[in-house]
């Protein structure tokens, strides 16, 4: 049994995964996790709506000061408005994903076999649009000055290319990476879709040049570098 079916509401830890620290939720695909902050602690992503009953219990543990939305897609942002008011916490976003909230965009395959599942995808994403959240706090730059003020030890790191304004936390060896990464499919691969591929492409060069412990992905289990690296060796060469 894979660990996601095994566990659907409870934190996973070193124990059953080895990823030392990292809190997170997987379920129905989506992956949820919690940094803990020195004011209260930072969601991060928040799933679609069929999660959203789980991911609200799930989080009741923490101390949910702060969203923070990896880009602006519904399969990670539909729930912000629920939580931010659920929690009391505020939501963070980069500013180049302010007008995607409820504007789609159209992505490409990044390989040739997604692209029968992209052209599906383009379809539901033009017809269903997230509810609309008030972002409280637009992400600038890049860097930990923010963070810092919040109470995080971390710094933000601007991967665009599956949106414009895709951001990671890279938080000690982890980076939390939304969708520049991914492990939708039970192993490490390349985002099956983007905004722009080359765009894209330049983000997980510099994925290679951080070169974290673990890649904490919006779908699908943390990664660690190691099997990630040759996956995005292998894509950069094709
Ligand atoms: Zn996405």
């Amino acid at each position: 049994m894979r660990p996601e079916k095994k566990q659907r509401y409870l934190p996973v830890t070193d124990k059953d995964h080895g990823c030392g620290q990292i809190v997170y939720h997987a379920f129905r695909g989506t992956t949820i996790y919690i940094v803990r902050g020195r004011n209260g602690d930072m969601m991060i992503d928040t799933g679609l709506f069929h999660v959203r009953r789980a991911v609200r219990k799930w989080a009741r543990q923490y101390n949910v000061k702060y969203i923070f939305i990896t880009h602006a897609h519904a399969d990670h942002d539909w729930n912000a408005k629920s939580f931010g008011k659920a929690f009391g916490a505020k939501i963070l976003l980069n500013k180049r994903d302010l007008g995607l909230k409820n504007n789609y965009q159209t992505l490409k395959p990044t390989r040739k076999k997604y692209a029968f599942k992209c052209f599906q995808l383009n379809i539901t994403g033009s017809l269903f649009s997230s509810p609309r959240y008030k972002v409280d706090i637009a992400i600038e730059r890049e860097g930990g000055a923010l963070l810092e003020k919040l109470g995080f030890d971390g710094e933000f790191v601007f991967l665009p290319g599956h949106t414009r304004g895709m951001t990671a936390l890279l938080c000690g060896d982890t980076l939390y990476c939304g969708d520049a990464f991914t492990a939708l499919f039970g192993e490490a691969e390349i985002p099956p879709y983007a905004m722009d591929i080359k765009g894209m492409k330049r983000s997980l060069e510099k994925i290679l040049r951080i070169s974290p412990k673990w890649l904490a992905c919006g779908h699908g289990l943390p990664v660690k570098m190691g099997d990630a690296r040759k996956v995005i060796e292998r894509y950069l060469n094709e």
